[in-house]
């Protein structure tokens, strides 16, 4: 296992699907074959090979591409130099995973298990492989970060985003989630020990580089979030120029804590004459904001009537605090209103997080583990709804796949020698 890890660390791995493994034999031994083979697949898919950046080889392999034959685990793979730069390319057939002890067909049903919330220790014991090679294998995902594997599908830099962190324990240690939800797609899930605007700042940032790597034009125009401080504090250190929206929902589950000593059926009248000042101001258009600001006015003052001074002046300080947060959100019809998308994915990690509690300590690669968890949220086909039966994430978003098995969509997407070709990078 260490070896392996190491020799694609030192590579470049490409996963090609050769349909079947009976073709993939008989190109074996025909060097020129199988190098076209390769290009073509490549060439299907609008992807190119990651060169070294100073490689002007054109992003592409030729026939006179060195290679050399190796035999790994019982199978030969090729692996191919770029004659100019001298990156080396593993090319893994699709029957053949890069963690090799596992088969194709045993890691695709636990992975599935995994991602449907089954614990890891289950799945071991399901599809007789060891807790630890699965965990493995969805740390190994996860070196591909989300961005480069969601570019790859074609999906456009999110312009609107959910942001939030999800609170966790690592043993009995607090630990957050700080995470980028564009629709039903997870864009960032990072993993971070300290709850502070810089901690989350830092683990954002990642994001944000590697958006930024892949288009140095990319800005964010708008960002929701529960309006908790650090997660502000990050978002406005990293886009500058975003507006800044409070999610609406939670703002309507947060006012009744905000409602102290008083008979409960009161403080549910209060909450729905709430709701109903916050739906008509979505709907009126142009002068909403300006009618939010004088129906808050109002509203506070019919909370100090009904339910006491005390009362009205703390709802008047919160609406103080974030009205400007809903104002973001009314001015910009592009914004999303809630964050209730976030809170699936949430949701949806949730339950695999409790898988993750025997391989928890300090030193562990939670990092890896939870973006291997992302992809899987974003590239298995879920039916929640019969609108988008059959699709994932990212079909759902308008993204496009190389193919129709998610599996083999996984491993070509999380194969690290490959990018999407600078002809399509902009569409
Ligand atoms: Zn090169």
């Amino acid at each position: 296992m260490g070896t392996a890890a190491k020799l694609t660390r030192e590579n470049r791995t490409i996963t090609i699907d050769f349909h079947d493994e009976a073709t993939y034999f008989r190109l074996i031994d025909d060097g020129r074959a199988f190098v076209e083979c390769v290009l073509a697949f490549l060439l299907a898919l609008g992807f190119q090979l990651i060169h070294k950046a100073t490689c002007r080889g054109g992003g592409c392999l030729t026939r006179h591409s060195h290679y050399a034959r190796v035999r790994l685990g019982g199978i030969t793979i090729w692996r191919l130099q770029c004659t100019t730069c001298r990156v080396v390319f593993t090319v893994l057939p699709h029957f053949v995973l890069r963690y090799r002890q596992m088969r194709p067909d045993v890691a695709r049903e636990a992975l599935l298990a995994t991602h449907g919330g089954l614990s890891l220790e289950r799945c071991a014991v399901l599809y007789h492989i060891s807790p630890m090679a699965l965990y493995r294998m969805v740390c190994a995902l996860g070196h591909q970060s989300l961005v480069c594997v969601l570019t790859r599908c074609g999906l456009p830099l999110p312009v609107y985003v959910l942001a939030d962190e999800k609170h966790s324990y690592c043993l009995t240690e607090k630990v957050y989630l700080p995470t980028i939800v564009c629709g039903r797609v997870i864009w960032h899930l990072g993993y971070t020990t300290e709850a502070s605007a810089a901690a989350f700042t830092q683990s954002y940032q990642e994001f944000q580089r590697t958006a930024s790597q892949q288009e140095p034009s990319y800005r964010v125009k708008g960002v929701l979030t529960d309006g908790f401080d650090s997660t502000t504090k990050s978002m406005r250190t990293l886009f500058p120029g975003a507006r800044l929206g409070n999610c609406l929902r939670h703002a309507l589950n947060k006012l009744p804590k905000k409602l102290t000593a008083i008979a409960s059926p009161i403080r549910q009248a209060l909450r729905s004459q709430f709701h109903t000042l916050l739906h008509r101001s979505r709907q009126r258009k142009g002068l909403r904001v300006f009618a939010l600001g004088q129906r808050l006015h109002h509203f506070a003052n019919h909370v100090a009537a009904t339910a006491g001074v005390a009362n009205g002046a703390r709802v008047r300080r919160w609406f103080q605090d974030k009205k400007a947060g809903w104002y973001a959100v009314l001015t910009d019809p592009q914004m999303p209103v809630t964050s209730t998308l976030l809170d699936q994915a949430h949701n949806a990690i949730e339950r695999k997080l409790f898988a993750m509690k025997g391989f928890h300590h300090p030193g562990g690669s939670q990092q890896a583990f939870l973006i291997g968890l992302a992809h899987l949220y974003n590239l298995v086909p879920y039916q929640r709804r019969a609108k988008h039966g059959h699709q994932c994430g990212v079909e759902v978003e308008g993204g496009t796949l190389p193919t129709n098995d998610w599996f083999l969509n996984l491993q070509i997407l999380t194969s690290g020698g490959f990018q999407r070709a600078p002809a399509t990078l902009h569409h």
